[in-house]
């Protein structure tokens, strides 16, 4: 299995720590607003990078965290608690609000098909492991303490800047415009593990006792505890969005290697963003657009996510409505194609030939996936398998064995229950067919379609189906 990764910024071979574990941490929301479906592009190809490595033989162990505390509306120490301002603007409490938008995320999820991570952990359940993480690093001299906040010393770890590839120099610059100006902060790229509530934080409602007063945990520090608690020190995947690699993943990684002493993560994946007509989602731009307002328009979940698979997971791509109209019917033929192939399970022996074909077609797609996740490349070559000439019953096979990593749920496409009645007629039309009899055919045809129904022939078959 190969893979992008940040830190070298080459695709590499993955060889897991711990085989045929894989230990797998992808960021997950912060919860005050609406998950929308930019985020849910990013979901869904961690979704794949799952399937795909379970597909490969791996057992992936995957984590991912709820971040409901800690996450500022600036990455760099800077602005209001994103629940904070949640709970001002709703007039709920921050723990309603953490609550109602977790709700909407796990059921924009589940509906997208996404498996479920092994443990999905709250940031507020594990306070208590981040103070033990902060306690180290003290205990290393790694941070520093001010009345505001106790900060990560960047200055103290040589390795800082190394994913995103920026001298510390070059990050003091970056920051310098946006951060909140503590004045006893030694470096504007230090940030914080413990906000105390003080000066901007004296109401904040969220709150926890620490060793260094009553406050609350810094929202990088959340990562690094909990995919230390439940993965190791040293995992072997860690996900999020590109907008995550100078700060959030940087720091990251700065104190959980300067609290281990370990590499943390072998791999870091980045997802591309997604636009809406060509511009970026907002709120203000009236593009913003949850999944409720895609299925309020007729779209199936499956086929957004059939239109997300069409573009390659580090490609910046773009949502239309155009485009998800047309994905929509992809996925309805997709569906035809199951319920065609179901109806003509009978397998003819295979020629060599033939079954020579079935393993080329397998060997191509497995090839596409673990190869930085090709899945545009992937879903081509299904299309492909589907038109070929090979036994109806090795393509349903394929097919699903295939949606092992596409997710589109067409295992569970339902056949739809054609009265007897009809079922007869169709029978009767097959057999006038058949005898050349293309009038009596064309009547039998003309009865069923006044009756709603429809009739797909291919080769040596036909199906019946609902209009
Ligand atoms: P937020 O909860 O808004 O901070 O977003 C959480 C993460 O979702 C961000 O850090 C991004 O990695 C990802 N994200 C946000 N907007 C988009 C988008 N339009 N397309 C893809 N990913 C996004
Ligand atoms: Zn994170």
């Amino acid at each position: 299995m190969k893979l992008h990764n940040t830190l070298t910024r080459q695709i590499e071979t993955l060889t897991p720590l711990n085989p045929p574990n894989v230990a797998l941490y992808t960021c997950g929301p912060t919860v005050y607003d609406y998950t929308h479906i930019g985020h849910l592009r990013k979901f869904t190809y961690d979704d794949i990078l799952k399937r795909t490595l379970t597909y490969m033989g791996y057992n992936v162990k995957h984590v991912m965290n709820i971040t409901d505390v800690g996450h500022l509306t600036g990455d760099t120490d800077e602005g209001e608690d994103k629940l904070e301002k949640g709970a001002k603007k709703t007039g709920k409490t921050v723990w309603e609000v953490a609550q109602f938008y977790t709700d909407q995320f796990v059921s924009s999820i589940k509906k997208m098909n996404i498996i479920d991570p092994l443990v999905l952990c709250k940031a507020t359940d594990h306070v208590k492991d981040m103070i033990h993480l902060i306690q180290k690093l003290e205990q290393k001299g790694f941070t520093y303490d001010t009345p505001e906040a106790v900060y990560f010393d960047t200055q103290k770890f040589p390795d800082y800047g190394k994913l995103s590839r920026q001298s510390i120099e070059e990050k003091k610059q970056a920051v310098r415009d946006n951060v909140h100006l503590d004045p006893n902060k030694k470096h504007p790229a230090d940030f914080a593990l413990w906000f105390k509530r003080v000066g901007r934080f004296k109401d904040h409602s969220m709150r926890w006792n620490s060793p260094w007063g009553d406050g609350f945990p810094g929202w990088h520090i959340e990562c690094s505890a909990m995919a230390m608690k439940y993965l190791g020190e040293s995992i072997d995947i860690h996900t999020g969005g590109i907008d995550h690699i100078p700060v959030h993943h940087e720091n990251e990684i700065a104190q959980s290697e300067a609290a281990t002493g370990k590499p943390f993560s072998q791999f870091w994946v980045h997802h591309n963003f997604l636009n809406v007509e060509g511009e970026k989602m907002s709120k203000s731009l009236g593009n913003f657009y949850t999944l409720n307002d895609v299925e309020k328009k007729g779209i199936e979940p499956m086929a957004l996510r059939l239109l997300y698979l069409q573009a390659h997971y580090r490609q910046l791509s773009n949502f239309t409505w155009e485009a998800v109209k047309s994905a929509q019917e992809a996925y309805d033929k997709l569906k035809e194609f199951v319920i065609t192939l179901r109806s003509q399970t009978s397998r003819t022996m295979l020629s060599e030939e033939k079954l020579q074909k079935v393993d080329e077609y397998r060997n191509r797609f497995r090839e596409s996936v673990a190869s930085d996740l090709q899945l545009p490349q992937g879903v081509a070559i299904m299309w492909e398998m589907l038109k070929s000439s090979i036994p109806s019953g090795d393509k349903l096979d394929l097919l699903f064995e295939f949606d092992q990593v596409l997710g589109l749920r067409l295992t569970e496409v339902e056949e739809v229950n054609i009265p007897e009645e009809i079922q007869k007629l169709a029978e009767k039309r097959f057999e006038a067919k058949k005898a050349g009899n293309y009038e009596e055919g064309d009547k039998l045809r003309k009865e069923i379609e006044s009756k709603g129904y429809a009739i797909l022939d291919s080769a040596n078959s036909y199906v019946v189906k609902k209009k």
